[in-house]
């Protein structure tokens, strides 16, 4: 890598502060239903308005020391740590996604001796801004979470109409353009002709590439809507299965609905298999903040967002190296029954094995509000 593109890696984090600057607005504003626009940014002490050389992401924080210019009531360092959180995150994922092709773009691999000089084309600033929206998204999300234990709808919708926007611009198997690899069935066994198949933005299409109706061709709009719609569906679909399944076995509502919408944001960028997969390594995530959050603060529950949104992220980057795993399962559609249904049964004997060790739950629930359960 030159510095030439270093250059563009600084200006991805400087985005970043400025857009986690606004990100703390949603994260403080969004919960209470007050406008994003009207009034600006305020002192919440004296109501001074910020004037905008002191509302520099980052640097106005130090230059203030962490407090109100007109009244000195110190900020929460919180807003620093989010812009600063962001900045790092773009940085890192222009990096990721550009100067180390972690998902093994063909497009970029081709375009590598005119990246590393900072000629960065305009297929590969789309592919990063994609990502850094979703992660944007994700941000708001887990924060919301973390402090309310909720996922506000707006945030979750809009992010999921973001997500479709960019489904049905950048089709599978944008930005590659080849004919994609196929893997075959023959005498019902697989045969795989190439062992990796292409990633795009999208992860992976809808369906097997050589089973898609005529309509809807690889790099069409056709294909990149029905991907992402797909991955909505199965982001709605699985997180309330989940969560009826374990209610009728174990008495109790494992998830929130907020779980179920995030999970829907994040089919429309990933389609439905990345969008299964990403659920179940967010147990993983999920399992190490659990028990954090019991020990730091004898919580018992424990918002689930940040882990969702983790597994989303390390599924979506992991991508090139668990797709060739379970490929198998997601393009036979036999055997895709057989596993959700034996899954289904699985999960309701967990729960009712729950039931039986930890009783009946108690009839109220009142740490939570009722409308996000
Ligand atoms: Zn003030």
């Amino acid at each position: 890598m030159d510095h030439f593109f270093f250059i563009w890696v600084g200006f991805a984090f400087a985005l970043g502060a400025a857009i986690g600057s606004w990100l703390n607005v949603c994260i403080y504003r969004v919960p209470y239903e007050k406008s994003l626009l009207w009034p600006g940014s305020h002192c919440g002490h004296c109501f001074q308005r910020v004037r905008w050389y002191d509302n520099i992401p980052l640097i106005s924080y130090w230059v203030l020391r962490g407090r109100c210019r007109t009244c000195k009531t110190p900020f929460s360092i919180r807003y620093f740590l989010i812009e600063l959180f962001t900045g790092l995150v773009f940085a890192g994922l222009f990096y990721l996604d550009i100067g180390l092709n972690v998902q093994g773009m063909d497009f970029f691999r081709r375009q590598a001796w005119r990246i590393q000089f900072g000629w960065v084309p305009v297929q590969a600033w789309l592919f990063w801004l994609g990502h850094a929206v979703l992660v944007s998204f994700l941000i708001v999300a887990s924060v919301i979470d973390l402090d309310h234990m909720e996922i506000p709808l707006p945030v979750t919708v809009t992010g999921t109409l973001t997500g479709l926007v960019f489904a049905t611009c950048m089709p599978w198997p944008w930005p590659n353009t080849d004919r994609p690899p196929l893997i075959e069935l023959r005498l019902g066994k697989v045969v795989v002709v190439d062992p990796v198949p292409v990633l795009g933005f999208q992860p992976w299409p809808l369906w097997r590439p050589d089973e898609l109706p005529k309509w809807m061709p690889p790099g069409s709009w056709q294909l990149g809507l029905a991907t992402g719609l797909a991955g909505v569906l199965a982001g709605v679909v699985l997180v309330r299965g989940v969560r009826f399944l374990f209610g009728l076995g174990r008495g109790l509502e494992g998830m929130g609905l907020g779980d179920a919408d995030l999970m829907m944001m994040a089919g429309a960028f990933l389609g439905w298999q990345a969008t299964l997969v990403a659920f179940f390594v967010s147990v993983f995530p999920g399992l190490v903040l659990g028990l954090g959050q019991v020990v730091l603060r004898g919580s018992q529950t424990i918002p689930f967002g940040p882990s969702l949104a983790l597994g989303i992220v390390l599924t979506l980057y992991g991508w090139r190296w668990i797709g060739p795993q379970v490929q198998v399962l997601f393009f036979d559609s036999t055997l895709l029954l057989l596993l959700g249904g034996t899954g289904a049964v699985l999960l309701l004997v967990v729960s009712l094995m729950l039931r039986l060790l930890f009783g009946a739950p108690p009839p109220e629930d009142d740490e939570r509000p009722a409308a996000q359960g």
